[in-house]
């Protein structure tokens, strides 16, 4: 079955002139970090020998709908490749995150083993696996090679891109689903049409999705221009989303805020129109229009503090330099790529970038700036004057693991402004 949904829902590759969701032009430049490669392509050593690809990375804010997004969309087949890096269940703070995600919507929806769950970006099926625990039916669908770990752990998994068709085709098989879950992925399609019209098609009724994302408010508010990057082709706020889901048979019915990627949404959408909306949905716009999300003048201030932590960082690292003291970066999360080529920081500033031994980054170089990414055991051996937490939105958690394992160093937490902790 085919379905018609806004033309403007399949976002061109390509440059973009008007809003991704309600396809208005007023668009407003907040942001322009330059040219930039895809933050999850790697580099090998032999690739440290070929030209490397860029494309233009800006933030655009439409006064309509109040979405910020790129202005630029790269092919989704060149950003998710099969070998795309990221895997969830290699993070201890994030598995723990994602099983307490799993028991509060199966006790929120009262869900048993009648109940079907479909993940969409599924990556190893860290999420899923805390609902195959309570007996519940669970499919993933993930379209890069990172499926093949999920399927091994009996975790079945679609290695494809969430269309439609695909949706059909999990109907057919399975049923409806009574829950269907995405996170960290809903900001990221360019086929946003084909993804939510397959969440229309696949849900029962009164079938809920629920989604996180990174979210405006926190953004605008942490400074947090580094979780700009071209796979983030929207920041929503929620006034956006209502708009988007407005355009389907679905409702923006509840919402919650947490903590993760250093401050997100969960939304919850329920299928069907004139559904009940928690409070909570009129609370949080309130907050949004009370905290100027829907002026830009905070955009531009935004822009000013993004500015000088910038400033300020490069003037730390260059006197640090100067003194003949010795600091490195730790974690390698996609949103660093950014910050570190935005800032202009290379491998003479920052020797290396230091990962757990399981990280699928290991032995890789960062895009744009080469940085080595080597095995964090090297910071015990060093030492270094200083370490820069790129992960910063987990400072607290990395800290302390370091510390425990007996690192001296002082660190280093670059943004929202940038800030010293002796150690
Ligand atoms: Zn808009």
């Amino acid at each position: 079955m085919k379905f018609v949904y806004p033309e403007h829902h399949l976002v061109k590759n390509g440059t973009l002139t008007n809003c991704q969701i309600c396809n208005s032009a007023k668009m407003n430049l907040i942001l322009d970090l330059g040219n930039q490669p895809l933050c999850d392509s790697l580099l090998s050593k032999e690739m440290l020998h070929s030209p490397e690809i860029t494309y233009p990375l800006r933030m655009l804010w439409c006064q309509d709908c109040c979405l910020a997004q790129l202005d630029y969309c790269v092919d989704g087949a060149d950003v998710y490749h099969p070998d795309y890096p990221y895997r969830t269940g290699i993070t201890r703070e994030l598995v723990e995150y994602l099983k307490s995600m799993s028991d509060s919507l199966i006790s929120k929806y009262n869900l048993t083993n009648n109940d079907l769950v479909v993940d969409i970006g599924s990556n190893d099926g860290t999420l899923l696996s805390g609902f195959k625990e309570k007996g519940i039916k669970i499919i993933g669908v993930e379209p890069t090679n990172i499926s093949k770990i999920a399927n091994e752990k009996n975790i079945e998994t679609f290695q494809e891109f969430f269309t439609n068709d695909v949706a059909n085709n999990i109907k057919s098989k399975h049923g409806t689903a009574s829950l269907i879950l995405a996170t960290n992925m809903f900001a990221h399609m360019a086929t946003i049409g084909e993804v939510v019209s397959g969440i229309e098609t696949l849900l029962k009724d009164d079938g809920v999705f629920v989604f996180e994302n990174h979210y405006l408010l926190d953004v605008i508010q942490g400074g947090q221009f580094d979780t700009i990057y071209h796979e983030h082709l929207r920041t929503y706020s929620l006034k956006s989303l209502i708009k988007l889901f407005s355009y389907y048979d679905l409702t923006v019915t509840d919402v919650e805020r947490g903590s993760r990627y250093g401050g997100n949404i969960r939304v919850h959408v329920t299928k069907g129109k004139d559904k009940p909306v928690s409070e909570n949905v009129s609370l949080l716009l309130k907050l949004e229009d009370e905290s100027g999300l829907y002026d830009l003048k905070t955009y531009e201030k935004f822009a000013e503090r993004v500015k000088k932590a910038k400033t300020d960082f490069m003037n730390f690292i260059l006197t640090v330099k100067k003194e003949g003291k010795t600091i490195v970066g730790n974690s390698c999360p996609g949103r660093c790529v950014t910050l570190l080529n935005y800032y202009g920081v290379d491998s003479d500033l920052l020797p290396f970038i230091a990962e757990q031994p399981t990280s699928l980054k290991l032995n890789m170089f960062l895009p744009g700036k080469q940085i080595p990414i080597v095995n964090n055991e090297i910071l015990l051996e060093q030492q270094p004057d200083y370490v820069v937490l790129l992960a910063w939105h987990y400072a607290k958690p990395i800290m302390e693991q370091l510390k425990e394992r007996g690192l001296k160093s002082n660190f280093i937490i670059p943004l929202p402004d940038l800030t010293i902790l002796e150690n």
